[in-house]
């Protein structure tokens, strides 16, 4: 019995021993689990580490009252192992989403630059300070346009459709003509009577000697006498409101049809370039690249021209090249414009000359 009791005191002390150590160990183990690196929530539901806990399982059971069994563990290893993994994932998609987001604000960027380069539209150098060298040059108005252009020969006392009409018949004569020989045509050409009908009623004959010394004159008639037709019996005595029903009468251009417009409708729809105006345009640089027809130039000049100097430029240029912008011994020397004009700077070399 004694050695019963002994071997029990034994085995409790053993067994309080062991408590003891156990629970020593558990502290251990507590502590230890503190320097392991876990899976943060593992850590933070148990406290424990898998190495210490495969240690405690065989020697205590006090010890199992604290910690999980090892599939419980090692499901929630995995359980972890996959928090991690999604957390990871989620990190990664998070700064693959920022990382999305910063990469379409530079491409956004990178659009919004590429569109502000193609909104950029080409001009001339100097364009302004050209403009108002000649608006100076030109002040005096007195080039034959400023007094005798084709919007100066209409009548002012005849009926609107009737002004019309001589406007229009006005531009047919300019063609190739000056302006002092065409305002005298139609001048006679007014004291004749210059209406749809009575200009309808006159022999070929008689109306190019009124007209003459007009340029092509005896086509010039035949285009007056179908145009005059056409008016009366499409247009009502009147003369078309579009560009595009006026260049479909015989002889009459886009140049024409811009002028018309302007001085028949009082409508800006475009530049009217004539000889002149091509001519200087391509000296004093106003298109990107030399052109070789007025047409041509039209369309350079309204791509970059602000739409409210359209009209101005016609008689401005027109009124420049009757008197100083001259087509042959332009007055460089005592324009206003001789050191920014690429043509006076450089007048042999300049690749414009080429289409004057
Ligand atoms: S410098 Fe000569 S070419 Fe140039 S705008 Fe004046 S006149 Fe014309």
């Amino acid at each position: 019995m004694r050695g019963r009791r002994a071997a029990g005191a034994a085995s409790a002390s053993a067994s309080v021993a062991d408590q003891d150590q156990n629970k020593h160990e558990g502290r251990t183990t507590r502590r230890s689990a503190k320097t392991v690196v876990l899976p943060c929530d593992v850590k933070a539901e148990n406290n424990v580490s898998v190495s210490s806990v495969k240690e405690d399982t065989a020697v205590s059971s006090s010890v199992e009252d604290v910690k999980p069994s090892l599939p419980s563990l090692a499901s929630r290893f995995k359980r972890a192992e996959k928090k991690k993994i999604s957390h990871r994932s989620q990190e990664e998609c998070s700064v693959d989403a920022k990382t999305n987001v910063k990469s379409q604000k530079r491409n956004k960027i990178v659009i919004e630059y590429e569109s502000a380069v193609k909104k950029e539209k080409w001009e001339p150098e100097n364009w302004i300070d050209t403009l108002h060298n000649i608006r100076e040059m030109r002040k005096s108005r007195d080039a034959p346009v400023d007094t005798m252009g084709c919007d100066k020969c209409m009548d002012d006392d005849a009926e609107p459709q009737v002004m019309r009409y001589q406007a229009l018949l006005s531009l047919m004569l300019s063609s190739q003509t000056k302006d002092v020989v065409t305002h005298a045509a139609m001048e006679r050409l007014r004291k004749h009577g210059c209406t749809i009908e009575n200009i309808l009623k006159t022999d070929d004959q008689i109306l190019e000697d009124l007209i003459h010394p007009v340029g092509f004159k005896k086509t010039k008639v035949k285009y007056i006498k179908r145009t005059s037709e056409i008016l009366r019996d499409q247009y009502n005595s009147d003369i078309p409101d579009t560009v595009e029903k006026l260049c479909g009468l015989p002889g009459v251009g886009p140049k024409m049809a811009h002028l018309c417009m302007q001085s028949g409708w009082g409508i800006v729809t475009g530049i009217g370039v004539d000889t002149h105006v091509h001519r200087i345009s391509n000296r004093i640089g106003w298109v990107p690249r030399p052109t070789k027809t007025p047409e041509e130039t039209r369309k350079a000049l309204e791509d970059w021209l602000p739409t409210d100097l359209w009209q101005e430029v016609n008689h401005l240029l027109v009124g420049f090249g009757q008197q100083i912008c001259r087509p042959v011994g332009p007055h460089c020397g005592t324009c206003s414009n001789s050191k920014i004009c690429p043509y006076a700077k450089s007048p042999t070399k300049s690749p414009r000359k080429g289409s004057m």
